[in-house]
């Protein structure tokens, strides 16, 4: 989980997964993009609207643009080096 600054890792055997610490670095960068309170706003009233839209816990978390955009490029380690500003927005639906 990521806060900005820090970056929150429950087991520390994950520590070490550069593919976890690649999204939540992403979610840092979205974080700092929208003045921190407006990312956990956003976040907060996407996630309430596909939860009431699927019915589903998990489902309304992947659906949830910033968690599309982390997951989509979690495994290009070099993805934030050339991510364009706002770039969620192309995973908001
Ligand atoms: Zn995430």
């Amino acid at each position: 989980m990521a806060i900005y600054p820090f970056i929150f890792i429950k087991n520390k055997k994950l520590a070490g997964n550069s593919i976890l610490i690649n999204h939540e670095r992403i979610h840092l960068r979205q974080q700092i993009e929208l003045l921190w309170i407006f990312f956990f706003t956003w976040y907060i009233i996407e996630f309430l609207i596909h939860l009431i839209r699927l019915r589903n816990w998990n489902k309304a978390y992947h659906n949830i643009s910033f968690e599309k955009e982390a997951y989509h490029n979690e495994d290009n380690l070099y993805y934030l080096e050339d991510r364009k500003f706002w770039a969620f927005l192309k995973y908001f639906n």
